[in-house]
């Protein structure tokens, strides 16, 4: 019976456990904020997008503002202009799986596949060798951080459940926001669960933010300039 109990118990420390592992005890290798004075950081998660990555990029540039892109490694292969965009104009680029799967879904083998496979196309794409990882849903499993020992696991401090067109928190995306801040938004609605309209929303909510901050954006640290 207790052996039963345990192999039961099993799947979920795998999954769950890690999870609130990481979330409750913190280890000090995921990142949430950082401290660094008169400064927020942006960052996006799900694309390229063919559509709206271009428009965001367009926005940013406005605004002189930098910020980091989680990319899902299928699509940065499908899009690579769109990388080579963000890195020519002082964004960096981040791990955020070859495709959108959660970990909980992954074996460690499989989760070292999309971590490394979607480092390389980043690297192949721009020169730049990655060390920023996001899980996709925030998601661990028991290997993650052995996986990515040599990496920043990315969090956030803010998330406004941007994915949806309507009833998301978006309205709370305004200033004033505490130094060191990392914002969680999406610059793809294509995502399960997403809307697909979703980023033409974020994109309006943006604007407004960047057009009252009075504090600077910057790119995550977290790549190996190579090239
Ligand atoms: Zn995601």
């Amino acid at each position: 019976m207790k052996k039963w109990l345990a192999l039961a118990t099993l799947p979920l420390a795998y999954t769950v456990g890690a999870t609130l592992y990481a979330r409750i005890k913190k280890p000090s290798r995921i990142t949430r904020s950082l401290a660094s004075p008169n400064t927020v950081y942006l960052t996006f998660d799900d694309g390229p997008n063919p559509y709206y990555t271009p428009q965001l990029l367009d926005l940013l540039k406005r605004y002189d503002a930098k910020a980091t892109f989680f990319v899902v490694g299928e699509l940065a292969q499908k899009y690579p202009h769109l990388l080579r965009r963000m890195h020519k104009e002082g964004h960096a680029i981040g791990i955020h799986h070859y495709a959108h799967k959660s970990a909980w879904q992954l074996t460690p083998h499989q989760l070292q596949q999309q971590i490394e496979q979607t480092r390389r196309i980043i690297y192949a794409i721009t020169g730049v060798r990655t060390h920023l990882y996001r899980p996709p849903w925030g998601h661990f499993n028991a290997a993650t951080m052995h996986i990515a020992k040599h990496d920043y696991v990315v969090l956030w401090s803010h998330i406004f459940k941007d994915w949806k067109a309507t009833h998301n928190n978006l309205h709370l995306l305004k200033h004033p926001i505490a130094d060191g801040s990392i914002l969680l938004l999406h610059d793809n609605g294509d995502t399960k669960g997403a809307d697909s309209t979703a980023p033409s929303v974020m994109l309006k909510a943006l604007e407004g933010f960047l057009a009252t901050a009075t504090q600077q954006f910057l790119a995550l640290p977290g790549e190996d300039n190579e090239c």
